[in-house]
């Protein structure tokens, strides 16, 4: 095989779909090659959430917030039930010391345009039964939301598909073609693809693929294990997670880091979704590419889960299951043509934030690659900025 095209998409992630649609829409032709079968990666093994509340203030709340907004039409958009709910957040707080890192980062939350406030617990147990009476509050945004990201990309691909995307399963890139400084195609398992730009959406596995081009990502695979309860009636009113998971996720404050939280990094984020399973996550731990659950791990995500939510370990558990979320130093994902070869494009990196991102990362990268331009400073994303740290 032996095909062409303006632009290949390496990776069928929530972000490679999105990025396929988004520019197949604009009248590109793509061709999005992944290597399993989609969702393979973090995107088939996550929660749901487009939590707003847990994005740094500045930029990556507002890129959140962007996103969210894509959201409302999407489905209309897709044609596809994707499970959109916007059903609102609340943020456990456990002491009062993580009350203090709470009120300082709510404060900036609010100034960057989020609906937020904090309540005593009290007013917490109105909105959500069962909460543990030695919380000392909650925050609280309506704008929080959820959505089934197995279906959103089978949204993204299909609409993409009817812009003329061509998508190739159980194929892997193995190489990249390049002349004069230039891509020049990608070579895969089932024959090269010329083009003359490509796009890294390989998660987790980006680094692999920026090593064909001698280029060192600072992405590495940041373990979650997440356990999935039986269908129940609905008990969870709104996505809850824990202020662990804000400091285990930016390493805000570790001076509240206790026993439950550990070195597994273990931040509650807790949510129910259409059919009734409730997802009790996570763990956020640097095990390579291994994605086993362990004892260790579920075991302390259900004690933390019991100390906030007493009642929830009741339910039974249908399934655990781990995913690698794509980190990178500064929480953000990197998004841009890198300097080495020209048509070279990364958007990957994305943490625990790919399914809520997805949206305005196809929206970016689509921009950047047929205007040259975006609605935000791109500078903020592109590689380069790890550079200028060193
Ligand atoms: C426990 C857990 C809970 C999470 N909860 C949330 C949440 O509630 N909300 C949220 O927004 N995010 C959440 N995330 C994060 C989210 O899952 C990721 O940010 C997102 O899925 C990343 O998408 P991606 O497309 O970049 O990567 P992936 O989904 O990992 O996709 C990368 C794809 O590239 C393919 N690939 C790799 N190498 C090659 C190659 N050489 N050739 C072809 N294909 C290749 C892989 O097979 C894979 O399918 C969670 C993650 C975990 C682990």
């Amino acid at each position: 095989m032996s095909r062409k095209t303006d632009i290949v998409v390496i990776g069928g992630g929530v972000i490679g779909a999105s990025i396929t649609y988004y520019l197949s829409k604009r009248g590109k032709k793509v061709i999005l090659v992944e290597k399993k079968d989609f969702a393979f990666g973090s995107s088939g093994a996550c929660d749901q959430m487009i939590f707003l509340q847990t994005k740094n203030p500045g930029i990556h709340l507002e890129l959140a917030i962007e996103s969210k907004k894509m959201y409302k039409n999407l489905e209309k958009e897709l044609n596809h039930p994707i499970e959109f709910q916007t059903i609102g957040g609340m943020v456990l707080i456990e002491t009062e010391d993580q009350m203090r890192v709470m009120k300082e980062f709510v404060k900036r939350q609010k100034e960057t345009g989020l609906n937020v406030e904090i309540l005593d617990i009290k007013d917490g147990t109105k909105i959500q039964e069962g909460l543990s009476p030695d919380l000392v509050g909650t925050t609280y945004s309506p704008d929080d939301a959820h959505v089934n990201s197995l279906e959103l990309i089978k949204g993204y691909i299909k609409k993409a598909v009817t812009f003329g995307a061509e998508v190739l399963v159980n194929t892997e890139v193995i190489g990249i073609r390049t002349k004069n400084g230039k891509v020049k195609g990608v070579e895969t398992t089932k024959g090269t693809i010329g083009c003359e730009v490509l796009v890294n959406a390989a998660g987790s596995w980006a680094p692999v693929i920026g090593e064909m081009i001698g280029l060192d990502l600072p992405i590495r695979p940041r373990r979650g294990q997440i356990i999935l309860t039986e269908e129940v009636p609905p008990y969870i009113k709104h996505d809850i997670i824990s202020a662990n998971y804000i400091t285990a996720k930016y390493s805000l404050d570790r001076s509240f880091d206790n026993d439950v939280l550990g070195k597994l990094g273990v931040g509650l984020a807790i949510s129910q979704n259409h059919r009734g399973n409730i997802f009790i996550g996570a763990t956020r731990e640097f095990a390579g590419y291994n994605t086993e659950t362990t004892r260790e791990g579920i075991r302390r995500i259900l004690k933390h889960a019991g100390k906030l939510i007493p009642g929830i370990v009741n339910f039974n558990i249908i399934r655990t299951f781990a995913g690698l979320r794509p980190y990178t130093p500064d929480g953000l994902p990197i998004i841009g043509y890198v300097d080495e070869v020209e048509g070279f494009f990364i958007a990957a990196g994305h943490e625990g934030d790919g399914i809520c991102l997805s949206p305005v990362t196809g929206k970016i990268v689509s921009e950047l690659i047929i205007d040259g331009k975006t609605f935000i400073d791109a500078k903020l994303l592109n590689l380069n900025r790890f550079r200028h740290l060193t």
